[in-house]
């Protein structure tokens, strides 16, 4: 369907959401911003996810489609509506303000795909922004993605960056670009917040049921059981943020995923070291979406949620979905940690405090998270030089470790399966985002995207990537306001 050669797209526009009343958008073109859009950098692996041929990269037809130059062939583009609550007060409408719905495309294996434009231009949410992107955000969500997709964590995917060769103006001047992203459904807590909170319970049935019958349809007819669906993927999401050690940052009610899905990175960070109360937010002055909030954070904005569907889902079945988070959440997190200690029989107590005392080490040594667990398939002095301050303790500790794992086996290829050797640190993405803004270079962009997506293997040359922050990249500020 795209003017290149070998049908590079298989899958076909089904434009599902537009076909919804339209109080949900407003149907409206791309802005087409900047000039001569020039691809950064296109990801062959989301392009397969809509039966995008990676051929296709290099035909201007690609550049122009995702930079919002010319219109996705069969596509109905629209600015989403929706509401939330952000930093926990009910912030009212909010919506797609430099987002743009290009397309659904359904792909050979029957998936409906959103494809989304981020920076392509303002929409009448735009409220006080300039609907723009800056590179550097662009750049952060696009190995973001990958890298929570590499670590089999939910979330949106990133296809290319197009670099708009406009500046756009944050605190300072900065390059543009436009995210083209993928995701099975942008649909937000938010949007039936909206909907809830504007007086139209039709509107929240009309909603849930489009999300139902595409996307869980074996929740049909049975509004409750979906709901406890919502609350188990949430409460399995954030188990799996937290065993990698990522903080989201601004966990609003508009940046939650009705499917469970990573959504909407902003001032991300992947933890370096171990510090439970991370804050990566600089803009976060309380703290209410540190690293260990997360969990409880995702609970508040379910039953923000659960008030919006009052009107389809009776109370006592709300409560008792709410009820079961907590469960799931632990039990979840639970599971995962044990797996990236190793341990397969289970000694119940003991196994738990086991790995409570291991986080207090880390606390306390202010030990690296990722590569402490990498490296305690193979525990051995190395490994004991992250914990210099608290040495003896350590020492201890794996002395009890190595006697728990005795009965265990060789564990060491297991736990490299589930102990990423990469995850994209801050400065990792400083590495990439200086290299394309300072001198063009896609080289470092391209070689730490192929890191993300395979981040359980060794790849070795690349040692580097895999380390905490050097000093010159030591204390890098991320906010909002990209
Ligand atoms: P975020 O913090 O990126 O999740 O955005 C919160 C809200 O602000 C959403 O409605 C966004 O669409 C909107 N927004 C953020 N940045 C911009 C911008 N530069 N232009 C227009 N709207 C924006
Ligand atoms: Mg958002």
């Amino acid at each position: 369907m795209l003017d290149v050669p070998a049908q590079a797209l298989t899958a076909s526009a089904d434009n599902l959401f537009a076909r919804l009343p339209g109080d949900f958008y407003t149907k409206m073109p791309p802005e087409a911003v900047g000039v001569r859009p020039r691809l950064i950098h296109a990801n062959a692996k989301a392009a397969a996810l809509i039966g995008l041929d990676a051929k296709s990269f290099t035909d201007p037809a690609f550049i122009e489609i995702f930079s919002g130059h010319r219109p996705f062939p069969g596509g109905e583009p629209l600015a989403m509506v929706y509401s939330g609550h952000q930093f926990g007060a009910w912030a009212g409408q909010l919506g797609d303000g430099r987002a743009l719905l290009l397309a659904q495309v359904r792909n050979r294996e029957g998936e409906l795909w959103d494809v989304q434009l981020k920076g392509a231009g303002k929409t009448p949410y735009s409220r006080f922004g300039d609907g723009r992107a800056v590179m550097r955000s662009t750049i952060r969500e696009y190995l973001c993605s990958e890298a929570m997709a590499g670590l089999s964590i939910h979330t949106t995917r990133a296809l290319c960056i197009i670099a708009t060769n406009e500046q756009v103006h944050r605190e300072t001047a900065e390059p543009g670009a436009v995210l083209a992203r993928l995701a099975r459904s942008h649909t937000r807590f938010g949007h039936f917040e909206h909907f809830h909170h504007n007086g139209k319970p039709e509107l929240v049935r009309a909603l849930a049921d489009h999300v139902i019958e595409e996307y869980m349809p074996e929740f049909s007819e049975d509004h409750a059981a979906w709901f406890g669906e919502v609350v188990k993927r949430t409460a399995h999401l954030m188990a799996q943020w937290q065993a990698a050690g990522f903080a989201h940052g601004v966990m609003n009610t508009d940046n939650m995923s009705i499917l469970g899905l990573t959504l909407d990175y902003g001032p991300f960070g992947f933890l370096d070291a171990y510090d439970p109360g991370f804050i990566c937010n600089h803009t976060d002055e309380t703290g209410r979406y540190a690293f260990d909030m997360q969990p409880a954070i995702a609970h508040w904005n379910l039953r923000a949620l659960a008030l919006a569907l009052s009107s389809l889902i009776p109370t006592e079945m709300l409560v008792m979905a709410l009820d079961t988070y907590e469960a799931l959440f632990r039990n979840r997190y639970r599971a995962m940690m044990r797996a990236k200690l190793g341990f397969t029989h289970d000694a119940g107590r003991a196994d738990d405090q086991m790995i409570a005392e291991l986080l207090t080490l880390m606390t306390k040594a202010g030990a690296d998270y990722t590569l402490t667990f990498r490296g305690l398939s193979d525990p051995g002095e190395a490994w004991l030089t992250l914990f210099a301050p608290v040495q003896a303790e350590a020492t201890t500790w794996l002395g009890k470790y190595r006697a728990r794992m005795a009965g265990e086996g060789d564990r060491a290829t297991a736990m490299n399966a589930v102990n990423p050797r990469f995850v994209l640190r801050n400065w990792v993405a400083e590495v990439a985002i200086r290299a394309v803004e300072d001198e063009g270079d896609i080289g470092p962009l391209d070689r730490i995207l192929r890191l993300m997506q395979s981040p359980y293997d060794a790849h070795p040359g690349e040692e580097a990537f895999s380390q905490p922050p050097a000093p010159e990249y030591g204390g890098l500020c991320v906010s909002c306001s990209s």
